[in-house]
């Protein structure tokens, strides 16, 4: 019986010991999870009922413009609505996705030094459901510093680790730099980026991070390899997997461990060839972020309906035979058609990081 068969969890939010059991059984199985950002409960929803429809557990992850944007964009103080936002859809998750008879990886996204008060809070809050209900209110957050000097970087991961480690929450660190930019977080790609080194981790900078982070509490790595945030045209990037190949096996030989000891990160998953999807997930990734295709799905599937139904989208009454568009504009029409070609491209990503059918909720 394999490691996957063995391990089962109740459905719902995932943190602590069992998000661990959750990720490696992705790595034994060979299978990633995508992670999701959303910024409404619309592709939330969706999001579950994917994971749901093709039994597969998913991650659910906010970048702090996402946070925001779900606490209202009118909210005049930016920090109060990224804290609250992200607080709010964790909530909705912890209720709803075992309902859904899912397990959701409950994370943020991107936060540089300008937004590491943003993970302060949200650990607080953490801090709060913990003393609650004994789990805290996120598996984990991310801390990008990867634009810092490596030292200053781990230091400030470090500290952050210390304070999420005894909830169980796992720190997503980045090491180098992955192109293109997420929420105005990031590098946006320029000429002569194609080969640039910053765009692929050094090995030995990914065996410091072990030094520092392993003793303190469980971290996973954004390792650039050549990934970007959002979709180029083709020849714009360049993509070295075996990059997380060899940080694992740097990692491995130098502390005599298991192969593949690395929980690896896979940043910038859309528009990806499948192949290149494949090598990574073999390497050691159990999560993909998948931000752009899904964007694109939602407002996709939105505006089939208003080319199908463009008169009820100016209309409340047909102009020339009084007929109602009420059934066509109400909200739940179009934007029901949103979440359907969402849960179409997520099926197709879980597909491809070979999640179906995987869940380990019962
Ligand atoms: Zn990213």
């Amino acid at each position: 019986m394999s490691v996957h068969e063995a391990t089962r969890l109740k459905p719902g939010a995932v943190t602590g010991k069992e998000y661990r059991l959750l990720l490696k059984a992705c790595k034994d199985g060979g299978y990633a999870l995508p992670a999701v950002n959303v910024v409404g409960t619309n592709v939330l929803n969706a999001v579950m009922e994917t994971a749901a429809k093709a039994k597969s557990d998913v991650i659910i992850q906010m970048s702090n413009g996402g946070a925001r944007f779900f606490a209202g964009e009118a909210l005049p103080d930016a920090h109060m609505a990224r804290v609250l936002g992200a607080t709010s859809v964790a909530q909705h998750v912890h209720l709803l996705a075992k309902e859904y008879g899912i397990c959701a990886v409950l994370h943020t996204d991107h936060a540089n030094r300008k937004l590491v008060p943003w993970v302060d809070a949200l650990i607080d809050r953490s801090e709060e459901h913990f003393a609650r209900t004994g789990k805290p209110l996120f598996s984990s957050h991310m801390l990008d510093l990867s634009s810092e000097p490596i030292e200053d970087n781990l230091k400030e991961c470090a500290r952050v680790l210390k304070r999420m480690a005894p909830m169980g929450m796992s720190l997503e660190i980045e090491l180098g730099v992955t192109g293109g930019e997420e929420d105005g977080i990031g590098h946006e790609l320029g000429e002569g980026d194609v080969g640039n080194p910053k765009l692929y981790t050094q090995p030995e900078d990914v065996l410091r991070a072990y030094d520092v982070l392993s003793p303190l509490g469980h971290f996973t790595v954004a390792a650039s390899f050549g990934n970007v945030h959002g979709v180029y045209a083709p020849g714009n990037v360049k993509l070295r997997p075996v990059i997380l190949k060899n940080s694992q096996d740097l990692v491995m030989k130098t502390h005599k461990l298991n192969p593949k000891p690395l929980d690896l990160v896979f940043h910038g998953g859309s528009g990806t060839p499948n192949a290149l999807i494949r090598e990574a997930v073999s390497y050691g990734v159990f999560k993909m972020n998948i931000d752009t295709d899904l964007q694109f799905a939602f407002a996709h599937g939105v505006a089939a309906e208003v080319d199908a139904n463009p008169k009820a989208f100016k209309h409340q009454v047909d102009p020339v035979d009084q007929k109602p568009y009420k059934k066509l504009y109400d909200p739940r029409k179009w934007l029901r058609a949103g979440e359907l070609s969402v849960v179409a491209r997520l099926e197709e990503a879980m597909n491809d990081l070979g999640s179906v059918g995987k869940s380990l909720a019962v």
